[in-house]
């Protein structure tokens, strides 16, 4: 069965349904689950699927992963993930694709609460979540760590559920104006923000010490490797490719992701496997360049992450990359084991050590580039002169990898990842302005919003009481 999942680290293949793997993140092995098979859909469904706005695209190709929530409930949820509120676009598309050049479009991924592209998966998994803890009579309440993005976004995903908190631990300083402001906006009911006097590895410590403790031990986690996450970015892929073709169905399209965990693009991959015609799928990293490493050489090596001007790709390893290499070994779970065993004893696996080419990457049709702190800043200046529209910084690490791979005869896709009113600075260095604010949701709310935050000390008896009762009050 295509719907059920199973863990990149059992070699019994033991089958999971869609809730449980919701509600368990990661599977009881240490492995992350996957699809036991991928559905296919053939030139004719792809066809079908022209016409459909993307809340009724989206639940067609989600379904496919979905085996325990009945699709009628299943297109409710995705109303309310991508509801107009939300997702206030004027004509229905919410992930639409802008033309840059001839054959050279950008996908726009971020118009969702946040400005962040965490958005698209992260408010289906609040729903999804949600609906199966009624289902089982259960509630959640979820503990996660922060440096920026992910923490506004999957607070506006849990924001008001009835069946599920969120504690989210920050560091004091290092988040942006823009960044806070978006948190304590959201703080409140369901949501407890907690500004811990310590950086973002305190933080994290933090974290995992507190769900080490049996009080503890029933916390959910907020983290990328969440498979319902993937399965929510794979439909946009659909959307991206029928928009890039205008009806030429079958021809091939090229896609460049920004990329950091390989969440992303590996839902790309998983669109590519159930026959989407994508060509190349290609990884655009910053100067934290581990992927393009592993894609150009085969060498997956664990590199300290160094700060950038696009930071949320700022990596030094990449978790769902593991739900790739399951499919390298052609399902060999035992392998997937030995891989990540190595790098995390040594830090460094090579293709060679397992008897596959350095080139593996690039044979399955990954290719990849680096761009960097000037690159970034051209790519911004390029897209802006060309069709006066200003993008952020991950988005022009991905336009500039495309402008060195693209090819004249085959459309080329960048996935834009956060909207410029997130990095301002970045965006004044590049055009010497800062565009205008236009979308109400973010006009103003440095000086509206800020004071959300209980500060408590790097002290895990001091965190642990407040998720104690923080816990009692509202689940
Ligand atoms: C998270 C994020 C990325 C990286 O996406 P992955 O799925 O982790 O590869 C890129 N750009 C922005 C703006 C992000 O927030």
């Amino acid at each position: 069965m295509s719907d059920r999942l199973i863990s990149t680290r059992d070699p019994e293949r033991i089958e999971y349904g869609y809730s449980d793997a919701l509600l368990q993140g990661l599977a009881p092995d240490g492995g992350l689950y996957v699809p036991g098979a991928y559905p296919t859909v053939d030139e004719e469904s792809l066809r079908a699927m022209s016409g459909l706005d993307y809340v009724d695209l989206f639940t067609r190709i989600k379904s496919l992963y979905v085996d325990d929530i009945p699709s009628e409930t299943q297109a409710q949820l995705a109303s309310a993930a991508y509801s107009k509120e939300k997702f206030p676009v004027p004509d229905g598309n919410i992930v639409p694709l802008t033309q840059v050049d001839r054959n050279f479009f950008i996908q726009n991924l971020s118009l969702g609460p946040t400005a962040a592209f965490k958005d698209m998966a992260l408010q289906p998994l609040g729903q999804d979540m949600n609906h199966a803890l009624s289902e089982r009579e259960q509630s959640l309440m979820l503990l996660g760590a922060t440096s920026g993005d992910t923490g506004s976004a999957a607070e506006a995903a849990i924001k008001g559920l009835g069946r599920a908190g969120l504690v989210m631990l920050s560091p004091e300083n290092g988040m942006s104006d823009f960044q806070s402001a978006q948190m304590s906006e959201l703080t409140g009911g369901n949501i407890l923000n907690l500004s811990v006097r310590g950086n973002f590895d305190a933080c994290q410590a933090l974290v995992k010490a507190i769900k080490s403790d049996a009080e503890f031990a029933d916390l959910g986690a907020v983290n990328s490797i969440n498979w319902g996450r993937i399965a929510s970015q794979i439909p946009y892929y659909f959307s991206g490719y029928l928009h890039a073709v205008d009806g030429l169905i079958g021809r091939p399209v090229d896609f460049v992701v920004p990329t950091g965990n390989f969440g992303n693009i590996l839902a790309g991959y998983i669109a590519r496997e159930m026959g989407l015609p994508i060509r190349r799928l290609i990884v655009a990293t910053n100067e934290n360049s581990v992927l393009n490493n592993l894609i150009q050489d085969g060498k997956y090596q664990k590199t300290p992450a160094q700060i950038t001007t696009s930071p949320s790709m700022d990596i030094s390893e990449a978790s769902n990359y593991e739900r790739l290499l399951f499919d390298i070994f052609e399902g060999d779970a035992l392998k997937v084991r030995d891989y990540m065993q190595m790098f995390k004893n040594t830090g460094t696996v090579r293709f060679e050590d397992f008897d596959l080419p350095y080139y593996t990457l690039r044979e399955m049709g990954f290719d990849s580039g680096v761009s960097h702190a000037a690159t970034r800043l051209e790519s911004i200046r390029w897209v802006h002169a060309k069709r006066g529209i200003v993008i952020d910084p991950h988005t022009a690490d991905a336009v500039t990898v495309a402008s060195r791979k693209a090819d004249e005869d085959v459309p080329i896709v960048c996935m834009s990842t956060a909207l410029p009113v997130k990095f301002e600075s970045t965006i004044e260095s590049a055009l010497g302005f800062v565009p205008e604010r236009e979308d109400p949701r973010f006009i103003g709310i440095e000086e509206r919003e800020q004071g959300g935050f209980v500060v408590v000390d790097d002290d895990i008896d001091e965190v642990k009481e407040k998720i104690r009762s923080f816990r009692s009050d509202s689940l």
